[in-house]
């Protein structure tokens, strides 16, 4: 059922791809609430599934979960050694030695296609349901250098009592970073994806910790307090005066907003 479709790994980009055979009796299938259970308590959250496995790979990789219907794991490698690593959604399922052959597979060393096709064939069911047609799952982690966002998150949400649940944190995917920029925007919060990005350029040592906790923790006041709409067809207000007050009460806010100024000027200087 599945094959592996093998790419050329060389100096400049390597690809290798492993395909689900195309099947043309394949169509959307529908499962019930008690399915769908079941099937989401295999699987691994986003974060936590691409931080063990990184952990596993040697070298930086950009974890992409899709809902691809054939294409159901591939890699890439840039010119700078920079790799992709592209996985259906139901690998979220995998286990250690699936895990173990991703990495060998990412890596492009002692790989056996074996392990990932018994996986696949024990998981028909997730691959189907994450092969649905609608689903638009995909989502992008550049994994840091550095820094542990997620570390950050946790420390953020903890030192300030922020009862948050379920939101995700991710590296910006690098890149857009050269050319005349007015300014740098550190940090993003998307409420549909329930995520927080980061700007890579935060991804260094000469960024103190503090900056960092600050940008997170004024994307975290965005995930509680959504922009409010001010009167009947009023502008949408996102930085309210209720929300500066509690951007205020992060402890070393006077030491974060003189670094944010110093660190724009000497990128524009
Ligand atoms: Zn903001």
């Amino acid at each position: 059922m599945f094959t592996l479709r093998n790419g050329v790994f060389c100096s400049g980009r390597a690809e290798l791809t492993y395909w689900k055979e195309q099947d043309p009796l394949h169509k959307d299938h529908t499962f019930s609430k008690d399915q769908q259970t079941r099937l989401f308590g295999q699987l691994m959250g986003e974060q936590a599934f691409r931080s063990a496995l990184s952990k596993m790979i040697q070298s930086p990789v950009q974890i992409i979960f899709t809902s691809n219907r054939s294409t159901l794991i591939s890699v890439r490698t840039n010119s700078k050694g920079e790799k992709t690593l592209r996985l259906q959604h139901a690998f979220r399922a995998a286990d250690f030695t699936t895990m173990q052959a991703l990495a060998f597979f990412v890596d492009g060393k002692g790989f056996n296609p074996q392990t990932i096709d018994n996986f696949l064939s024990k998981k028909q069911d997730l691959v189907k349901f994450f092969s649905r047609s609608g689903a638009k799952m995909q989502s992008v982690v550049y994994k840091g250098k550095f820094r542990d966002l997620e570390k950050v998150l946790k420390k953020v949400t903890s030192d300030y009592g922020l009862g948050v649940i379920d939101i995700r944190i991710a590296w910006s995917k690098p890149g857009n970073t050269r050319g005349k920029r007015r300014s740098i925007r550190f940090g993003s919060f998307s409420a549909s994806q329930k995520l927080i990005r980061i700007h890579p350029a935060l991804d260094s040592p000469a960024i103190p910790d503090y900056f960092v906790e600050f940008v997170v923790y004024h994307e975290l006041l965005h995930a509680i307090f959504p922009p409010q709409q001010t009167g009947k067809g009023g502008r949408r207000r996102i930085h309210t005066p209720k929300f500066r007050a509690l951007e205020k009460m992060f402890q070393q806010y006077d030491n974060a907003i003189k670094f944010e100024l110093e660190f724009i000027n000497s990128r524009l200087g």
